[in-house]
């Protein structure tokens, strides 16, 4: 019998946060638009059974350096939901940016999920391009080429399900193997669009990110994740702070963590 799937809780960390330029939020805003607040988040998918994270931030010397207000360790974060860093044994990356791959040595006993075509560019002949390498850490890179020759890399081409109930879809646009994780809850299936949509709008106006690695899959990509969604009530953009306002904290004392589904 396949396992039947229980719906899963999903869980939005935010562990820092900057004001950002609107160039830096949309592609071709114009001069005069305001500057926007920008949240970075990982993210906990959980049932009785299984519980996996979605990306792993970066660290604190890397806010520093990067001038980013930066509110807790989101490794460190997960304890507050009960989550020791170092039990989890499956964690997915989006894509390679250092807002998503940082701090894994904080997760020792896990095994990294992530698109082969994502790593390939990351370590192939483009990589040092400056419009590509000033979104990446150096040794983020290094930690995951060693994490494939520790046996613990997954590197996947293409969509794949995950557990029963969770599958990934390879959407490219933002990077060259930025993914997306679609989720069974009990709420109806939402999508955790990570920086395949940074921002509501970006899904709903189609108006595309400027950190891009080819435009025409990130409009696809919108399209596909407004499609894989129930509604776009079901879509969870990987940046904007509507997310904090829309969606209930867990507890009082940790109003950083919101409750998606
Ligand atoms: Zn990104």
């Amino acid at each position: 019998m396949p396992e039947q799937p229980e719906p899963y809780a999903i869980y939005a960390l935010k562990y820092a946060t900057r004001i950002a330029p609107a160039s830096e939020c949309f592609l071709g805003a114009e001069a005069h638009e305001p500057p926007l607040r920008m949240d970075y988040f990982v993210w906990v998918v959980t049932n009785a059974r299984h519980t996996l994270v979605l990306d792993t931030g970066f660290s604190e010397e890397v806010a520093r350096r990067r001038g980013r207000d930066y509110e807790r360790n989101p490794a460190e974060g997960l304890r507050a939901l009960g989550i020791d860093p170092a039990k989890v044994d499956r964690v997915v990356l989006s894509h390679m940016h250092y807002d998503h791959v940082g701090n894994i040595a904080r997760f020792p006993n896990a095994r990294f999920q992530v698109q082969e075509i994502e790593m390939a560019f990351y370590t192939g002949p483009a990589a040092h391009y400056p419009r590509f390498s000033k979104s990446m850490e150096v040794e983020d890179v290094v930690g995951l080429v060693r994490a494939n020759y520790d046996g613990r890399l997954e590197l996947s081409s293409g969509d794949l399900e995950l557990l029963p109930g969770i599958t990934m879809h390879l959407v490219g646009g933002h990077t060259a193997g930025s993914q997306i994780m679609r989720v069974a809850t009990a709420r109806g299936t939402v999508v955790l669009a990570a920086d395949a949509a940074h921002y509501y709008e970006e899904v709903e106006q189609l108006r595309p990110f400027p950190t891009l690695h080819d435009l025409a899959k990130m409009y696809r990509a919108y399209e596909t994740v407004n499609r894989l969604a129930d509604s776009p009530g079901h879509v969870i953009p990987g940046h904007d702070p509507l997310v904090m306002e829309r969606y209930p904290a867990v507890a009082k004392d940790t109003p950083w963590i919101v409750k998606l589904a």
